[in-house]
C-alpha cells in the first residue's frame, strides 16, 4: 500500500520512480507491504518465462518465508538512495525520515532487504555525496550501515505518532510494528529485519 501523495513519475535519474505530489512531513507512513501486494512462491515463480521473473526480481524483495512480493499501487517503483528519505529498518513499514517536499523523489536503501539468501550487489549511482558505490548484502552485515539506519529510525519514530497517518488504519491491522510504535517503542532491533517480514505473515517485529 502507498501513500496517496506519492505517485509514479518518469522524471528521475533511474528511469522510473517515485515523487512526492505534496509535501510528506517527516514520519509519515509512506509504504508497507500489506495483503494486497502480489506475492510468488518459489514454485509459482518456477512456472513463469524467465524474463518475467527477471522484471518480478527487480521491482520485487524477497520475504523472510521465501515469496516474493511486489509492492502494489506502484511502491514498487520506489529507486533506491544511500541517502534515503524512506527507511524501513527494524521496522514493517517505510517511513519519512526527512521532510518530503512537493516535487522531491521518494527513495528508500535497498540494503534493507535482507530476505535474499543469496549475496547480491549493484553499483549505485543515487549520486549521494555519501553514496556507498556498490549495493547490497553486504550492506545489512555492516554494523557502521545499520547503525546509521536505526539512528534515523529511532530519531523520527516520535513524529510517527505525531503527523497524521493516511495509511493508519490499515496499518494498525495489518502492521505489528505500527502497532508497536503507537504504543511507545523507541528503539528497534539493529540486527534488523524490515518490510522482508511484513506484519501481515503473522510475525511480530
Ligand atoms: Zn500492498
Ligand atoms: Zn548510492
Amino acid at each position: 500500500m502507498l501513500l496517496g501523495s506519492v505517485a509514479p513519475d518518469g522524471g528521475t535519474t533511474h528511469g522510473l520512480g517515485l515523487r512526492a505530489t505534496a509535501p510528506v512531513p517527516a514520519g509519515t507512513v509512506v509504504w508497507f507491504p500489506c495483503p494486497q501486494c502480489p506475492t510468488y512462491t518459489p514454485d509459482q515463480l518456477g512456472l513463469l518465462p524467465p524474463d518475467v521473473v527477471d522484471r518480478l526480481d527487480t521491482w520485487g524483495h524477497l520475504l523472510s518465508d521465501a515469496r516474493m512480493l511486489v509492492p502494489c499501487a506502484g511502491a514498487y517503483l520506489m529507486n533506491h538512495s544511500c541517502t534515503p528519505s524512506v527507511l524501513d529498518f527494524g521496522l514493517d513499514f517505510g517511513v519519512a525520515v526527512v521532510d518530503i517536499p512537493a516535487g522531491a523523489e521518494v527513495t528508500c536503501d535497498y540494503g534493507t532487504f535482507n530476505g535474499d539468501p543469496e549475496s547480491w550487489s549493484m553499483d549505485c549511482v543515487c549520486g549521494s555525496p555519501s553514496c556507498r558505490g556498490e549495493v547490497g548484502t553486504v550492506d545489512h552485515a555492516d554494523p557502521a550501515v545499520r547503525a546509521s539506519w536505526v539512528e534515523r529510525v529511532e530519531a523520527v519514530l516520535p513524529a510517527v505518532r505525531a503527523v497524521p497517518q493516511p495509511l493508519g488504519r490499515l496499518l494498525s491491522t495489518h502492521s505489528a510494528a505500527y502497532r508497536s510504535v503507537l504504543d511507545g517503542l523507541s528503539r528497534v532491533d539493529g540486527s534488523g529485519d524490515s518490510v522482508v517480514r511484513p506484519g501481515f505473515l503473522g510475525v511480530s517485529v
